[in-house]
């Protein structure tokens, strides 16, 4: 860390500053300058006492991090990873990774017709969620158990993998048995018990961002799930919430870009949360895939004004086979 002091501190307080930073586990190595001294402090950040408390002592100006605050999440540590799921490789040079499906599961006629059109239009994985966070309590909650045994009868037909939303720490055992990819929500982006309780299953995770986490968080929230001992996660941006009120979200596709440089762990877009409306979903994938995201996972409904959640947002069964047909060509040119 670096600790610039105030121009013109007495001597006997620039020692007292750099005493305590021995003091807190740091080798302080000072440089005078004319008006101003400024204390490089070495040592593991993310090990020792952060000094940002020094910035109460009246004699310091600022505090600066130099190293990341994420260790096993950061690009510094690796290259980029890549998670397995259900057998298909999510990362940097691999396939593009399609994931769609419904935003909730509603019956086996709703799911299974809609597992069967993005199997045939080209998605490797079924999203569906059986337990739904949702903003109201007396919105559809999901059909809990009854939901995730129709996602594994849809697995067992087409093949599919399976993602779904994990809301609870008592729940953890229960999907993970069903799930191939235990997402966590928006909503649950920092429950850090949860996230790590997701993580001790071992079962890859797929990390949504929250409504108004800084990409920073994002990152130290899969670096929960790192240091519980599981490397596979994914990232995935789902838009922030912002001051704009002709999409649901602000799809953030610059954290995209960022989260990309920042972390070598996978990440994958959400258009449908990501903006709320069905009309802008075919091109808010067009860039994502043109950003290098690894993936996408897509609301699909077989007829969404019908849906029990997010009707606005979900693209019907030809909508997303020319979606898909749509976003080839950008595909074809960022991983030829
Ligand atoms: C969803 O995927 O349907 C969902 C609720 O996502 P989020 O947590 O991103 O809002
Ligand atoms: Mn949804």
């Amino acid at each position: 860390m670096i600790i610039v002091i105030k121009p013109h501190t007495p001597s006997d307080s620039v020692q007292r500053i750099i005493d305590e930073v021995a003091k807190l586990g740091y080798e302080p190595k000072p440089i005078h300058g004319a008006v101003q001294t400024v204390v490089a402090a070495i040592g593991d950040e993310t090990t020792h006492q952060s000094l940002e408390s020094l910035l109460t002592w009246p004699e310091v100006e600022s505090v600066l991090r130099v190293q990341k605050r994420y260790k096993l999440a950061s690009r510094e540590t690796r290259d980029a990873s890549t998670v397995h799921v259900a057998g298909h490789p999510i990362g940097t040079g691999q396939p593009f990774c399609l994931m769609a499906g419904p935003c909730s599961v509603e019956s086996e006629d709703q799911l299974m017709t809609t597992a069967r059109a993005v199997k045939a239009a080209g998605a490797v994985l079924l999203r569906g969620g059986a337990f739904k966070p949702r903003t109201s309590p007396y919105e559809f909650q999901g059909l809990g158990e009854p939901g995730l045994k129709l996602l594994a009868a849809a697995r067992a037909e087409t093949g599919l993998g399976i993602v779904t939303e994990v809301l609870a720490e008592r729940d953890v055992d229960l999907v993970a048995s069903y799930a191939d990819l235990l997402q966590i929500g928006a909503r649950n982006a920092q429950n850090f018990s949860l996230i790590k309780e997701a993580a001790r299953s071992q079962k890859p995770i797929l990390l949504k961002r929250g409504l108004s986490m800084k990409i920073e968080e994002w990152l130290l929230a899969a670096e929960y799930a790192l240091s519980e001992g599981n490397p596979n996660v994914i990232l995935c941006e789902r838009g922030i919430r912002t001051f704009e009120t002709y999409t649901r979200n602000t799809l953030d596709l610059a954290a995209v870009a960022i989260a990309k440089k920042e972390s070598h762990l996978p990440v994958v877009v959400d258009p449908s949360q990501g903006c709320g409306r069905a009309d802008l979903v075919t091109e808010l994938c067009k860039a994502a895939v043109a950003l290098a995201a690894d993936g996408l996972l897509i609301e699909v409904h077989p007829c969404p004004a019908e849906a029990w959640s997010d009707g606005q947002q979900q693209v019907d069964l030809n909508a997303f086979s020319n979606l898909v047909r749509e976003i080839q060509p950008f595909i074809q040119l960022v991983r030829p």
